[in-house]
């Protein structure tokens, strides 16, 4: 049975949904790691279409809208996720950053300029930009701040936290027709967001210790003497929120309610660093091999030299956003020197990275071809 989501008008544009295991196949390319937010995502983006699809048969069951949560660390991919979604359904995709966003008539971005962004990267298409995705990031920053003082007027947080609700739930939206600030006299058109995927994303600082708290409690509630979150190994914690962590942490219940569907990244380990060096199909040491090869160079990455890239980064503490700043260092004398010779090949060994690590200063282009010549 292929399920096929079809346009209400003209049945004939039919495009098939992938299956939640061909969702997730797709993930494995781009993504490593991530097993869990990766079953959750395939099955929420396929009832996304299952949804469409029974909207546009008038089925007795009106299946709401899944929004989904993203929870977990800095550099774990979560933007990733949403990327490699919009890439692999073909539908326009915008990102926003929650912490720029305010409601209208406050300094700021209005909410509604996301809209106006997937707009734009669909190509001014209204009826394709209602059916995109959207990734609003740092949704964790717009809680509630009621112990700040000097915030007279909720700029940053519920109001917009409020803001977003209408977004999410399904709401005809008037944009100004330039993007921009919405002012007086101004042309509009209008959107309806019921068929946008919202995935919205946050690292969720100390919502850890609200989720170990709450899972100590509960374990002393069936007096096991045994707590269960201290036997959560660290990593994992965020696999068990529930929606009462993130109340307590700030979020206001209905735009809970709004995200039926949260998915919890992992903490990446060095092992997981090395594999999305080389593994996914546009891999950093990938990406910097083709650059250096356009100047016909091969690029050799040794094995103790990526686990020791591995472990520079995972001490930075910004997930595997480290692991490009890394590369790209040690390879900037290579690739401001690499032009004006002609070498077929240089070499990054262990020890060009700890040279990089001690000194804070790129090894040197001579240093990684002589050793590729000895
Ligand atoms: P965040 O979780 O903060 O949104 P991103 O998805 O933006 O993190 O990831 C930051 C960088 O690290 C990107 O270059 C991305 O490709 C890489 N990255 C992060 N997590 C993974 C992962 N699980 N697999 C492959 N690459 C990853």
């Amino acid at each position: 049975g292929v399920l096929m989501a079809s346009d209400q008008e003209n049945d004939s544009v039919s495009i098939p949904v992938p299956k939640p295991s061909e969702i997730h196949a797709f993930f494995d390319n781009y993504i490593i790691g991530q097993a869990y937010a990766k079953k959750i995502i395939s099955v929420a983006v396929y009832n996304h279409y299952k949804r469409l699809l029974a909207l546009s048969h008038s089925s007795d069951v009106e299946i709401q809208k899944s929004n989904v949560l993203l929870v977990g660390p800095t550099g774990t991919g979560k933007t990733l996720f949403a990327q490699s979604l919009a890439k692999l359904l073909g539908v326009p995709f915008a990102i926003a950053d929650a912490t720029t966003l305010t409601e209208s008539g406050y300094v700021g971005e209005d909410v509604e300029t996301v809209l106006f962004r997937l707009y734009q990267m669909a190509d001014e298409s209204i009826e394709l930009a209602e059916k995109g995705i959207i990734y609003i990031d740092e949704i964790d920053k717009i809680t509630r701040k009621s112990e700040n003082a000097s915030i007279t007027r909720d700029v940053s947080g519920e109001g917009v936290q409020q803001a977003l609700l209408k977004m999410l739930e399904g709401t005809v939206v008037n944009i100004p027709a330039r993007g921009g600030r919405k002012h007086p006299g101004q042309a509009f058109f209008t959107m309806n967001t019921a068929n946008i995927l919202f995935i919205v994303g946050g690292a969720f600082h100390g919502l850890e210790s609200i989720i170990q708290s709450r899972l100590n409690q509960q374990s002393i509630g069936f007096k096991t003497g045994n707590l269960v979150g201290d036997s959560v190994p660290e990593y994992a914690v965020f696999d068990h929120v529930q929606q009462e962590d993130l109340l307590k942490f700030g979020i206001i219940p209905e735009l809970i309610g709004r995200l039926p569907v949260i998915a919890p990244l992992q903490h990446l380990d060095e092992a997981a660093f090395v594999q999305i060096l080389t593994q996914p199909k546009n891999a950093i040491i990938k990406q910097y091999a083709a650059l250096l090869g356009m100047d016909g160079i091969t690029l050799n990455v040794e094995n103790d030299a990526l686990m020791a890239i591995a472990k520079i980064a995972k001490k930075r503490k910004v997930g595997a956003r480290a692991l490009r700043t890394i590369v790209e260092a040690l390879l900037l004398d290579t690739m401001f020197t690499a032009p004006d010779n002609s070498v077929q090949s240089v070499t990054i060994t262990q020890a060009d990275v700890m040279t990089y690590l001690d000194n804070n200063t790129a090894p040197d282009f001579q240093a990684m071809v002589h050793k590729e010549l000895s």
